[in-house]
C-alpha cells in the first residue's frame, strides 16, 4: 500500500530513542538522558522579544516564499561575514536566501533541485543521518565515504578524487559535525575544493551544512566552505540556521545560501511545498542574527567546559575510542571493544539503558555500527553520572 519511497527510509532513531527514555521517565525512572541533539540553553531574549512584538503587531498574514526582504537581508549579511573573502567581490543579498522550516528543510530543498533519480551524492561517514534517507527519498544514490577516528573523522582529497563519477552531483560537507564534532581547517576544505575543481565533473555541487558554525572550541577555527573555494560560488549551497547558534530548534528557522538561479529553483519548489516560514519566527530571526560574541561566547565555554569534563571522565576506560571533538556537542566514541559477537551499537545502547539507565545514541544510523554519540548539551550533574556509569560498564565483563 505505501509508497516505495516511504518504505525505503528509516523511522529517524535519534527521536526514536529520545521517546523512549520519555516513556521511561514517565514510568518514574531515573534516566541518564545524553541523547540530546539540540542546546539546553535558553532562546536569547532580544529574539523572544521580538517576537512577541510581531504578535502584538500582526506581523502574522503569509510571508512572500523565501521570506521577508528585510530578514533575508540580515542572513545574506551574516553569510557574508562568514564568507569575507567571496563576499568583498560577489556579496550575497537577499536574492540568494531562502528561509525554510529548519535547515532540514533547507537540505531537502537542495536535494530536489540538484538531484535526478540514480545521481550520486557523496556522503562522507560518519554522517549526520538525515543525509542518506533524504537522499532516497528524491531517488538518488547515497555513495558512503569511510573516514576513520585515527584521522579525525576527515574526507581527504585523494578519497574524494576516487569517489568522483560523471554520476556525482553533490558533496556534502559538514563542519562542524553531526555526530563527530569534527572541523576542517580552511586549508584541508580548500584542498578537497581542488579536487572538485580539477575534476572532469562540471556538474559536482556541494551541499555545505554549516549548522553548528557558532560552536566552534578553542583549537579550532570555523571556515565556511566558500571562504576556502570562493570558485565554486555557483555549485554551493551553504546551509545555516537559527537552531544550534540560538538554541530555536522548535521555532523552525534555517536557510540556504546559493546562487540566485539556484535560489529561483527552491523558492519555485518551497512555494508549492510549505510556503514562507512562520511570520513571528521571521522576526525573532532578525533580533538573533544582530547578537554577536557577547552572546555565543559564554555559549561555547560553557560546552567547552563540559567536553573537557567527559574526555576527563572517558579516558578512565582503556576500552573507549574517543577523537576530541573541536566544534558541536557531540562526542562519537568507538564502543567495539564491548560487543558482543553479531551485537552492533543499537544492542549495545539498548543495555546500557537497560543495565546503567544511560541513554545514548547509537552510531549504526550515522554509518558507524560500533561507536555511540554522547551529546553533552546537558547539565554537568548528568554527565557525570552518566560518563561514569558508561565507564564502569564498558569495564565490566
Ligand atoms: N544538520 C545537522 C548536521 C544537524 O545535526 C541538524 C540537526 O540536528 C540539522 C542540520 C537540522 O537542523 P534544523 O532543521 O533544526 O535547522
Amino acid at each position: 500500500m505505501w509508497s516505495e519511497r516511504s518504505q525505503q527510509i528509516a523511522e529517524s532513531l535519534t527521536l526514536k530513542l529520545n521517546s523512549m527514555v520519555g516513556t521511561m521517565k514517565a514510568a518514574g525512572e531515573t534516566v541518564f538522558n545524553l541523547t540530546a541533539g539540540e542546546p539546553d540553553f535558553p532562546v536569547p531574549e532580544t529574539a523572544k522579544k521580538a517576537a512577541i512584538q510581531a504578535i502584538e503587531e500582526n506581523k502574522s498574514k503569509y510571508t512572500p516564499v523565501a521570506g521577508e526582504k528585510i530578514v533575508l537581508q540580515a542572513v545574506a549579511n551574516y553569510m557574508n561575514r562568514h564568507q569575507p573573502t567571496l563576499a568583498q567581490k560577489n556579496p550575497w543579498t537577499e536574492k540568494n536566501i531562502v528561509l525554510s522550516n529548519g535547515a532540514k528543510q533547507s537540505l531537502y530543498n537542495a536535494f530536489l533541485i540538484l538531484v535526478n533519480r540514480g545521481d550520486e551524492v557523496l556522503i562522507p561517514s560518519p554522517y549526520w543521518l538525515t543525509y542518506p534517507d533524504s537522499v532516497m527519498l528524491v531517488e538518488g544514490k547515497p555513495i558512503f565515504l569511510n573516514t576513520r577516528i585515527e584521522g579525525k573523522f576527515k574526507l581527504n582529497p585523494e578519497q574524494l578524487e576516487k569517489a568522483i563519477t560523471p554520476k556525482s552531483k553533490i558533496l556534502i560537507l559538514n563542519s562542524p559535525g553531526n555526530p563527530t564534532g569534527t572541523v576542517y581547517s580552511k586549508k584541508e576544505l580548500r584542498a578537497l575544493g581542488e579536487v572538485i575543481l580539477k575534476s572532469g565533473n562540471k556538474n559536482l555541487w556541494v551541499v555545505s551544512d554549516e549548522i553548528y558554525s557558532e560552536i566552534v572550541y578553542k583549537e579550532a577555527v570555523f571556515t565556511s566552505f566558500l571562504e576556502a573555494v570562493p570558485e565554486l560560488r555557483d555549485r554551493t549551497i551553504t546551509l545555516n540556521g537559527m537552531s544550534k547558534s540560538c538554541a530555536m530548534t522548535g521555532w523552525r528557522i534555517g536557510w540556504s545560501c546559493a546562487s540566485s538561479e539556484a535560489t529561483e529553483q527552491i523558492v519555485k519548489i518551497q512555494g508549492h511545498t510549505t510556503s514562507g516560514i512562520n511570520s513571528v519566527a521571521q522576526w525573532a530571526t532578525l533580533a538573533g542574527l544582530k547578537l554577536g560574541a557577547e552572546t555565543f561566547s559564554p555559549m561555547v565555554s560553557e560546552y567547552q567546559n563540559r567536553r573537557d569534563h567527559v574526555l576527563e571522565i572517558l579516558k578512565k576506560s582503556g576500552k573507549i575510542k574517543v577523537c576530541a571533538p573541536e566544534g558541536a556537542f557531540y562526542i562519537f566514541i568507538g564502543i567495539g571493544a564491548k560487543l558482543r559477537p553479531g551485537e552492533d551499537s543499537i544492542g549495545f545502547s539498548e543495555r546500557l539503558l537497560k543495565e546503567k539507565k544511560v541513554a545514548v545514541v547509537p552510531g549504526t544510523p550515522f554509518g558507524e555500527p560500533k561507536s555511540v554519540r554522547l551529546s553533552f548539551a546537558t547539565d554537568k550533574a548528568t554527565l557525570q553520572e552518566g560518563c561514569t556509569r558508561l565507564v564502569n560498564f564498558m569495564e565490566e565483563n
